[in-house]
C-alpha cells in the first residue's frame, strides 16, 4: 500500500468522441486485476478515512476492500465492498464521486484521489466475470414484506431484507423494473444489463417481482397492508418541475424524463414516440444537473444539428457530476452560463424558433447556502431554437393512496419519517429515497434502503427465537 508517489491516479480509459457519438454503449472501459491491484495500492490507510465516515452515504468499508484488492483477494474485496452496498458496480460508475468518497480522500489534496468509483466497480464486475457469488440464505422466516418501486431505494431494501432470509414481493408500475436505473440514466453512463443483472440475482434468491402493476390502480394499498407484515414505498420523484415561461406547453417544448424516457424505449424496442425526434434540430437544454447532462449527450446521439446548454448560474455552481459535464463538453455540447430562459418564442405559423432569455448574476448566498441568482435589466437577447427541453429537478408526485393511508406528508408531498429508521407515522409502513427526501442520488436511495431494511428486520425478527 501507500504507493501514491509511484503510482499516479490513473481514470479508466475512455470511448473515443467519434465512435461515442453514434452508440448508447458505456463510455469506460473498466480495470483489469493487475490495474485496479496497482491503483488500489495507492491508498494510504488513514486511520481516520474520511472517505467513509463523510464521503460515503453507506459508509462503505472503502479502505478495507482496497487493501484486499490491492492484495489481490478479488473475493474478500469482492464480499466486503457487497457487505454495505447492494449493488457496488452501479454505484462506482454514477455516483458523483468528485463531491463524495473520492472528494473526501486524503490524497485528493495534491496527488490525486484513489480513483474509488472505478475501483468498486470493477471489483464486482471482475468477480462475477470470474463466476463469484453473493451469500443469500433463502427465505428462511415466515415474514413477508412488500415493496413498492423497483428503484434503487426498492432494490436495496429488498436486497439487505432478503440477504436475512426474509420474503419480498415487489410491485412496480412501469414494464421493466430499475426506476430511473432503467428509465432515465442513459446506457452510456450504466448499461442496462448490469441493472438486469442485480434483478436476476434478486429473484434467484427469492424475490418475487410484479410488473405492470401499480399500488393505488391495480392493486389497493390496503390490501397490501392486510397481506404482507411490512410495506416499503420507494416511489420516487420524476414530476419535471416547468420553469413559469410563456409558452412553455409548446409541442416543441419537452420534459427531460419524456424525452429520456422515450428514447430508452425505442433502444428496448418497446413502443415509442416518433414526435420527440431532434434529428438536424438545434436542441436547447435548460438546466445545469445531471439530467441536464443526460438529456444534452442524449439529444448528440440522437443526431441533433447543435446542442446548447443553458445555465443561470457559472460553471463552478453547476450540481451535477464533472465528470459527466467534462464528457458532454467533448462531445460537442455549448454551455452558456449566467443564462436564465425568460419565454419560449414562436413564430405566426405556431413554430417554435427560439427561447428567450436573460443574463444572470450571481449575489450573496441565500438560505440553503447557494449563491441567489439576479437577473440583468435589459440584457433581453433570443437563442434560435427548434426543440427546447426542461430538465429544471423534479417534485414528488402526490399518490392518494397515500394520503388515504393517513401517512404524513411534508410541503412538496414528500413522504415523512423516522430519519434513523424509515418507519412512517402509520403500523408497517415504511419509505426512502427520492420520495421522502426529494429527488437526490441513486447511493442515498440505496442507504435509505437499506436504513428501512435494518428497521424491517428489528421489528420483524426481535421476537422470534434465535
Ligand atoms: C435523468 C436522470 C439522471 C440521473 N443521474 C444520476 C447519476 O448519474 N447519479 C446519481 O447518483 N443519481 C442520478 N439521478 C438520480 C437518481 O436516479 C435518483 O435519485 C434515484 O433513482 C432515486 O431512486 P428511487 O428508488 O427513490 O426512485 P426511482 O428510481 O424513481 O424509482 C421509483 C420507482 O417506483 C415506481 N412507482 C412509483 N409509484 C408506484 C406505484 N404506485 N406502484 C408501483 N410502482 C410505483 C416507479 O415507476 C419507479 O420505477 C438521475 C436522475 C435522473 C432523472
Ligand atoms: S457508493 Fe458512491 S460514495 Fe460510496 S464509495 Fe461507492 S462511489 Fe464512493
Amino acid at each position: 500500500m501507500q504507493g501514491f508517489i509511484e503510482n499516479q491516479r490513473q481514470d479508466p480509459s475512455k470511448e473515443d468522441v467519434s465512435k461515442r457519438l453514434h452508440s448508447f454503449d458505456e463510455i469506460y472501459a473498466f480495470f483489469n486485476n493487475r490495474v485496479v491491484a496497482r491503483q488500489a495500492e495507492r491508498c494510504v490507510q488513514c486511520g481516520d478515512p474520511f472517505c467513509t465516515s463523510l464521503g460515503c452515504p453507506l459508509n462503505n468499508a472503502i479502505p478495507q476492500w482496497l487493501e484486499a484488492i490491492a492484495e489481490k483477494d478479488l473475493q474478500k474485496a469482492f464480499l466486503l465492498s457487497n457487505e454495505t452496498s447492494p449493488f457496488p458496480e452501479i454505484l462506482g460508475r454514477i455516483c458523483p464521486h468528485n463531491r463524495l468518497c473520492e472528494g473526501a480522500c486524503t490524497l485528493d489534496d495534491g496527488y490525486g484521489a484513489i480513483t474509488i468509483g472505478p475501483i468498486e466497480a470493477s471489483i464486482t464486475d471482475l468477480a462475477f466475470d470470474a463466476g463469484l457469488r453473493l451469500p443469500f440464505p433463502g427465505v428462511i422466516h415466515d415474514k413477508k414484506v412488500a415493496v413498492v418501486g423497483s428503484g434503487p431505494a426498492g432494490i436495496s431494501c429488498a436486497h439487505y431484507l432478503l440477504r436475512a432470509g426474509i420474503g419480498v414481493e415487489m410491485f412496480e408500475r412501469a414494464d421493466l423494473p430499475g426506476g430511473l436505473l432503467t428509465y432515465g440514466i442513459p446506457g452510456f453512463k450504466l448499461d442496462k444489463k448490469i441493472v438486469k443483472r442485480r434483478f436476476a440475482i434478486l429473484r434467484q434468491a427469492g424475490m418475487t417481482l410484479h410488473l405492470n402493476t401499480e399500488i393505488g390502480r391495480d392493486l389497493a394499498f390496503a390490501d397490501l397492508l392486510k397481506s404482507y407484515d411490512a410495506v416499503f414505498l420507494g416511489l420516487g420523484a420524476t414530476a419535471g418541475k416547468q420553469a413559469g415561461i410563456k409558452n412553455e406547453d409548446h409541442p416543441q417544448v419537452f420534459m427531460a424524463m419524456d424525452f429520456l424516457t422515450n428514447v430508452q424505449r425505442r433502444l428496448y424496442e418497446r413502443d415509442w414516440r416518433e414526435d420527440y425526434s431532434v434529428v438536424g434540430k438545434r436542441v436547447v437544454v435548460i438546466g445545469g444537473g445531471d439530467t441536464a447532462m443526460d438529456c444534452v449527450r442524449t439529444a448528440m446521439r440522437e443526431g441533433a444539428e447543435s446542442v446548447t446548454c443553458l445555465y443561470r448560474r457559472d460553471e463552478e455552481n453547476m450540481p451535477g457530476s464533472r465528470k459527466e459535464y467534462h464528457n458532454a463538453v467533448e462531445e460537442g455540447v455549448v454551455f452558456m452560463f449566467h443564462i436564465a430562459p425568460d419565454g419560449i418564442d414562436v413564430n405566426k405559423q405556431g413554430q417554435l424558433v427560439g427561447i428567450d432569455v436573460l443574463r444572470t448574476e450571481l449575489a450573496s448566498p441565500g438560505p440553503d447556502g447557494r449563491r441567489q441568482v439576479t437577473t440583468v435589466e435589459g440584457s433581453e437577447h433570443c437563442i434560435p431554437a427548434d426543440i427546447v427541453i426542461l430538465a429544471l429537478g423534479f417534485d414528488v408526485q402526490a399518490a392518494p393512496f397515500v394520503k388515504d393511508a393517513g401517512i404524513s406528508t411534508g410541503r412538496w408531498n414528500e413522504l415523512g419519517c423516522d430519519p434513523v429508521t424509515g418507519r412512517t407515522n402509520q403500523p408497517k409502513v415504511y419509505t426512502g429515497g427520492d420520495c421522502q427526501r426529494g429527488a437526490d442520488l441513486v447511493v442515498t436511495a440505496a442507504a435509505d434502503g437499506r436504513r428501512a431494511a435494518l428497521a424491517i428486520m428489528h421489528d420483524l425478527l426481535s421476537g422470534e427465537p434465535e
